[in-house]
């Protein structure tokens, strides 16, 4: 496989803070350690997830499917590859 035009995506990440109810199933999960405890809770008295490490994410939605209140989702962002590089 040519790896240049496979390149790792890149997640965005966004979190609705007041629907989060702390359980940090989010947390736990991301496979590349993401996410990590606000130090400020919500409207709802909990601790929502903070992005700490958004280079990190590679937009595999694990934490927007884990999330029990939709808090949490992720955008891909397109990655260019070496190929459509050439055809610019
Ligand atoms: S999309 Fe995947 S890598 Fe990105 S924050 Fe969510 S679980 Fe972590
Ligand atoms: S999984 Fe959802 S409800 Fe749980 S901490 Fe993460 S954003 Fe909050």
């Amino acid at each position: 496989m040519d790896l240049d035009e496979h390149p790792t995506p890149v997640g965005h990440v966004y979190i609705i803070e007041d629907r989060c109810k702390g359980c940090d199933f989010c947390i736990e999960f991301c496979p590349n350690d993401v996410l990590e405890v606000s130090k400020n809770f919500n409207s709802k008295g909990y601790y929502p997830p903070l992005v700490a490490k958004q280079e990190k994410c590679v937009a595999c939605k694990l934490c927007e499917l884990i999330c029990p209140e939709f808090a949490i989702y992720v955008l891909e962002e397109k990655m260019e590859t070496k190929q459509d590089e050439q055809h610019e």
